[in-house]
């Protein structure tokens, strides 16, 4: 039992604080994060001057509006393509699409995309009373895919282009729907991926939930020299892309500087961890979060986050945050002779006190620890040591 009391007194010591900057402010922006570029078109200038005529002028700034499903409103992002309002991923399908023409010297562009209720109104109207519009067919207001925003009509009256769609439209997951309408194609998923529009890795804090450790503001964590504690932080997956097991890491900033903190769990000095398995959209991410005192003093481990050899998240226009250091934590490592418990031996798992919330509250209860989470961290601390499992001495 004496060893679980020193245990306790341990735990307190090693308090982990970690600072959350908290105010994520995610960038969603389209084409680049930063608000200069947004308004520009993000077309291909190379495909342009290869082919001496436009290729489709793709607008990635996005802006939110009213889309209908059978009738029903939700919420749609659209982007500007040729002028046309697109629906944000029907525009990354036919920007890919218009690219591969572009190879093959065929043109394409839209005339019309997403359609508001007024405008579709409009056009119902002229069919109705065919008297504008060239009388054209239109579906009853509410119920249009160019509302629901996977219609496109497209200039099908050019030269080679619908030859050229109903040869190749079927790849880029595009298929024309209305039998007596050349130009109507819709795009309901599938094709290649890809598309200018949108931010591919993006990570959203979730505040105090997203990390084992309490907020910085508590403190520093006091480790002592040759001293890990573990932890981890989560971020949620908001950008288009997947995290991948072992191409998405947390890393330390500054980037690529081998960190003081490096723990033997970590994939090297510059690389802490990746998730287990990979990241899909609108999924959480756990990162393992080790610290390993070394030298002594009070210094802060910022954080950030990289696709290897793609992007960091903070950079534009592929990453959309977080920005590097928005997450944080100050540790004061002390030397091993500093710590109350430091003649404890060394079997005794020094990591263990910082997911053991119930020892530290117990030993400090003027020391809040909101974020601990001693049920997900037990797993890791028991792969990792082969002490016995501190729980069962603070229940
Ligand atoms: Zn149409």
């Amino acid at each position: 039992m004496a060893s679980c009391v020193a245990r306790a007194g341990l735990a307190a010591r090693l308090v982990v604080v970690v600072a959350l900057v908290v105010a994520l402010v995610l960038v969603s922006a389209g084409c680049g994060d930063d608000a200069s570029e947004s308004a520009e078109t993000c077309g291909d200038a190379s495909a342009v001057a290869a082919t001496g005529w436009a290729l489709s002028t793709i607008d990635c700034a996005e802006s939110q509006d009213t889309g209908y499903r059978n009738g029903e409103p939700f919420a749609i992002t659209v982007v500007t393509v040729d002028g046309e309002k697109v629906e944000r991923e029907t525009a990354n399908a036919y920007y890919t699409m218009a690219q591969a023409a572009d190879r093959d010297g065929i043109q394409l562009s839209i005339n019309s995309g997403f359609r508001t209720m007024a405008e579709q109104e409009r056009l119902y109207a002229c069919y109705v009373n065919c008297n504008c519009n060239d009388c054209n067919l239109a579906a009853e207001p509410g119920f249009s895919n160019h509302q629901s925003g996977h219609a496109l009509d497209l200039n099908t009256a050019a030269s080679g282009v619908l030859g050229w769609l109903n040869a190749r439209g079927a790849e880029f997951g595009f298929e024309r729907t209305v039998p007596s309408e050349d130009w109507h194609w819709e795009w309901w998923g599938g094709g290649p991926g890809g598309g200018p529009c949108g931010v591919e890795y993006a990570g959203k804090s979730l505040g105090i939930s997203g990390q084992s450790y309490p907020i910085v503001s508590r403190g520093p964590v006091t480790v002592a020299v040759g001293e890990t504690v573990t932890g981890w932080v989560k971020l949620q997956n908001v950008g288009r892309g997947t995290w991948k097991s072992g191409v998405v890491w947390l890393a330390p900033i500054p980037r690529d500087q081998a960190s003081p903190f490096a723990s033997p769990s970590w994939q090297s000095a510059t690389r802490i961890a990746t998730p287990a398995a990979d990241v899909a959209p609108g999924e959480v991410g756990e990162f393992a979060l080790d610290l390993t005192g070394k030298d002594e003093g009070e210094s802060m481990l910022s954080l950030g986050w990289v696709a290897e050899n793609e992007t960091w998240f903070a950079d534009g226009p592929r990453g959309g945050g977080p920005a590097d250091g928005y997450f944080a934590v100050a540790v004061q490592v002390v030397a091993a002779a500093d710590m109350p418990d430091a003649a404890m031996p060394d079997a005794d798992p020094p990591d263990a006190a910082v997911s053991d919330a119930g020892a530290a509250d117990a030993a400090a209860p003027s020391t809040p620890t909101p974020a601990r989470d001693a049920g997900s961290t037990t797993a890791p601390r028991e792969e990792r040591d082969a002490g016995p499992d501190p729980i069962t001495c603070s229940r």
